[in-house]
């Protein structure tokens, strides 16, 4: 319990999913909570996004917690928004003291490399590696002015390994570990710490509305519970990976738990990619 108190903590994605799991879970540590979203779907990816009903969801049970809560609706592809967004963080709270750049889409995928068209690639770059980018770009200068900070990026197993069909997927995702050092260098004698958190299949969780195991079986044109099976068998340890064990590990990058940890990618993936 409040291992996050006095941090305000912004998570990008929290309508749904892994991010909705993180911004509770940084709530019941006592951090003061922004949570932000897209609200709209985005051209060419294939499936929907959330709605602001989810955003007001995932509002309304981090207040339960008791924290306090600001809730911004912002498409990370656009820094305009960005920037906005981050003023009125600045406004309300004065500080960021913990970024998790969560929100991610995975698909366009589904077909081999050569077959995907470029607006396709562009867009799981642009919303997967840029958008972590533009968002760093807005929070670092605030966490070197604070001389601390943590920005964690939620990136995949797909950052580590190559996946079949899923090109766009694997190569965002490999740029993210690559931000994700880089900028641990860039900001370390800022106290600012940059790590990345690889988690592997992660099951949908009706608790916070996930749903992209759904997009990985929709995207291969095969049924939920043949993906499920597929990932249950891959994974060492027996039992996937739920949204809740991300948003553990999520808690302690973001706490001073982990104060000498920067530039790692930490798999939380019940030994998806041990061999
Ligand atoms: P999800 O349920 O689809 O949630 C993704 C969130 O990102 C949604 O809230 C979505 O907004 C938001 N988002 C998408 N595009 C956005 C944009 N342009 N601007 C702002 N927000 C945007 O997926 P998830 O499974 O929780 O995934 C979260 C992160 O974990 C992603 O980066 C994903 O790649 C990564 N990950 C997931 C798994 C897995 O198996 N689930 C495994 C490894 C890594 P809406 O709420 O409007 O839809």
């Amino acid at each position: 319990m409040n291992r996050l108190k006095n941090k305000v903590v912004l998570i990008t994605g929290a309508g749904r999913g892994i991010g909705r799991a993180c911004a509770l879970a940084a709530a019941k540590e006592g951090a003061d909570i922004v949570i932000s979203d897209v609200e709209k779907n985005i051209e060419d990816v294939p499936y929907d996004l959330s709605s602001s009903l989810q955003l007001e969801k995932t509002e309304t049970d981090c207040r339960n917690f008791g924290a306090s809560v600001l809730k911004i609706f912002a498409d990370v592809t656009k820094i305009e928004e960005i920037s906005a967004m981050i003023q009125e963080v600045m406004d309300r709270f004065g500080r960021i003291d913990v970024l998790i750049n969560n929100a991610g889409i995975g698909a366009p995928a589904g077909k081999a490399t050569h077959e995907h068209t470029e607006k396709e690639w562009k867009v799981l770059i642009n919303v997967n590696l840029s958008g972590p980018w533009r968002m760093i770009k807005m929070v670092a200068p605030i966490m070197i002015n604070q001389n601390c900070g943590s920005i964690i990026n939620i990136a995949s197993t797909a950052g580590l390994l190559g996946y079949k069909h899923f090109v766009g997927y694997v190569a965002s995702k490999h740029g993210v570990i690559g931000l994700t050092k880089s900028a641990a260098l860039d900001y370390a004698l800022n106290n600012v710490r940059v790590n990345a958190i690889c988690p592997g299949p992660v099951f949908d969780d009706e608790d916070v509305d996930g749903s992209m195991t759904k997009v990985v079986a929709d995207s291969l044109g095969i049924q939920l519970g043949e993906q499920e099976e597929i990932d249950l068998q891959s994974v060492a340890m027996g039992t996937v990976v739920s949204p809740n064990d991300v948003a553990d590990a999520a808690v302690w990058l973001g706490s001073d738990e982990s104060l000498r940890v920067t530039g790692s990618s930490i798999t939380v993936d019940a030994g998806y990619s041990i061999k």
